[in-house]
């Protein structure tokens, strides 16, 4: 289940949709992104983790980041490292996927813009206070309506 989110400038007409959380597909998503994560595909630090805890797993739901210096807006997956609570992992979140309630988060993953290079804001929501400005003219992004997907 995901929120999908309709940015719209209404200076210059810019809009964009955004979808975050996650699909039906989420284990599969996850399962995918994880092998990529291990092979160092999402750079060196992952790949670090998964070899210091072959037992973690990353998160790999949609957020928003957002780069304050350039007003770019991306939909990526999280990629959040956790590591099981307990010793080891349940064999059971092979089949259902994690409990995430069962993990701990070990390291925020650091998002930066593939535009100019700079850290990225998660942003978690989108509200009316939430200062995203429109890439095109500058001007302060409104919410439009919302939508679900899956
Ligand atoms: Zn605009
Ligand atoms: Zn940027």
């Amino acid at each position: 289940m995901g929120i999908g989110y309709s940015l719209v400038c209404r200076k210059c007409g810019y809009t964009r949709n955004l979808f975050a959380g996650c699909g039906m597909m989420y284990n599969e998503v996850l399962r995918e992104k994880s092998e990529k994560a291990r092979r160092g595909e999402y750079g060196a630090r992952l790949k670090e983790l998964f070899e210091k805890y072959p037992d973690g797993c990353i998160d790999a739901m949609n957020n928003i980041y957002y780069c304050k210096d350039c007003r770019a807006v991306e939909c990526e997956s999280s990629l959040d490292f956790y590591k099981p609570k307990g010793d080891e992992r349940n064999a059971e979140d092979d089949i259902f996927g994690p409990d995430m309630n069962e993990y701990e988060l070990v390291e925020k993953h650091e998002h930066i813009c593939a535009n100019c290079g700079m850290p990225m804001e998660e942003i978690m929501r989108l509200t009316d206070e939430t200062p995203v400005c429109c890439p095109e003219c500058g001007e302060l992004l409104e919410n439009g309506h919302m939508l679900m997907w899956d």
